[in-house]
C-alpha cells in the first residue's frame, strides 16, 4: 500500500485515502477515461451487445469485462460462467432489463421487446433437449415393455 503527499498541507496519507486525516481536504481527483480501452469502465455500454455477449461467451465472463465488473468477470472465467448457470442468469437479468454494469448503472438501449424475444429465443436449445429426454424415454418404455 503505498501513500501519497496531501496537495492541501503536504502530510503523508495513504494513496487510496480520498480524504486527508489532517486538514479534512477531499482529495478527488478526475479519472481520465481512455477512449480506446474496450472494457473501460466509465463507459456505459448498451444492452444489445452485452446480451449478446453473455448468450454467446457468457462462459467466459465477457459480458461482465464489457461492462466493467471485471471481478466478477474474473470470476465468471474460472468457474466456466458458474457452470453457465450464473451467465445464463445474468442474460435472464439482461433481457428483462435488471442488469447492472459493474458502476451499478442500468444498459444503455434496452428494449424490453427485444429483451422478451432474445429470452424466448435462448429457451429453444433447452426446449430441444427435453423434447430429446422425453422421447429417449419413450423410445426406452416401448422397447422395454415389448421386450417383457
Ligand atoms: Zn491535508
Amino acid at each position: 500500500m503505498g501513500t501519497k503527499k496531501c496537495p492541501y498541507c503536504g502530510v503523508d496519507i495513504d494513496e487510496e485515502a480520498s480524504r486527508c486525516y489532517n486538514c479534512k481536504e477531499w482529495l478527488v481527483e478526475i479519472i481520465e477515461p481512455k477512449d480506446d480501452d474496450l472494457f473501460n469502465q466509465e463507459v456505459q455500454q448498451d444492452f444489445l451487445p452485452t446480451a449478446l455477449f453473455a448468450w454467446f461467451l457468457g462462459c467466459f465472463g465477457i459480458h461482465r469485462f464489457y461492462t466493467g465488473s471485471i471481478p466478477i468477470g474474473l470470476v465468471q472465467l474460472f468457474t466456466m460462467g458458474g457452470c453457465g448457470i450464473w451467465a445464463y442468469i445474468d442474460f435472464i437479468m439482461i433481457c428483462f432489463g435488471m442488469y447492472k454494469d459493474g458502476q451499478g448503472r442500468a444498459l444503455l438501449n434496452y428494449d424490453r421487446r427485444l429483451g422478451v424475444t432474445l429470452f424466448v429465443i435462448s429457451l429453444i436449445p433447452f426446449v430441444i433437449v427435453l423434447f430429446m429426454i422425453l422421447f429417449l424415454l419413450f423410445l426406452f418404455l416401448t422397447v422395454s415393455s415389448t421386450g417383457a
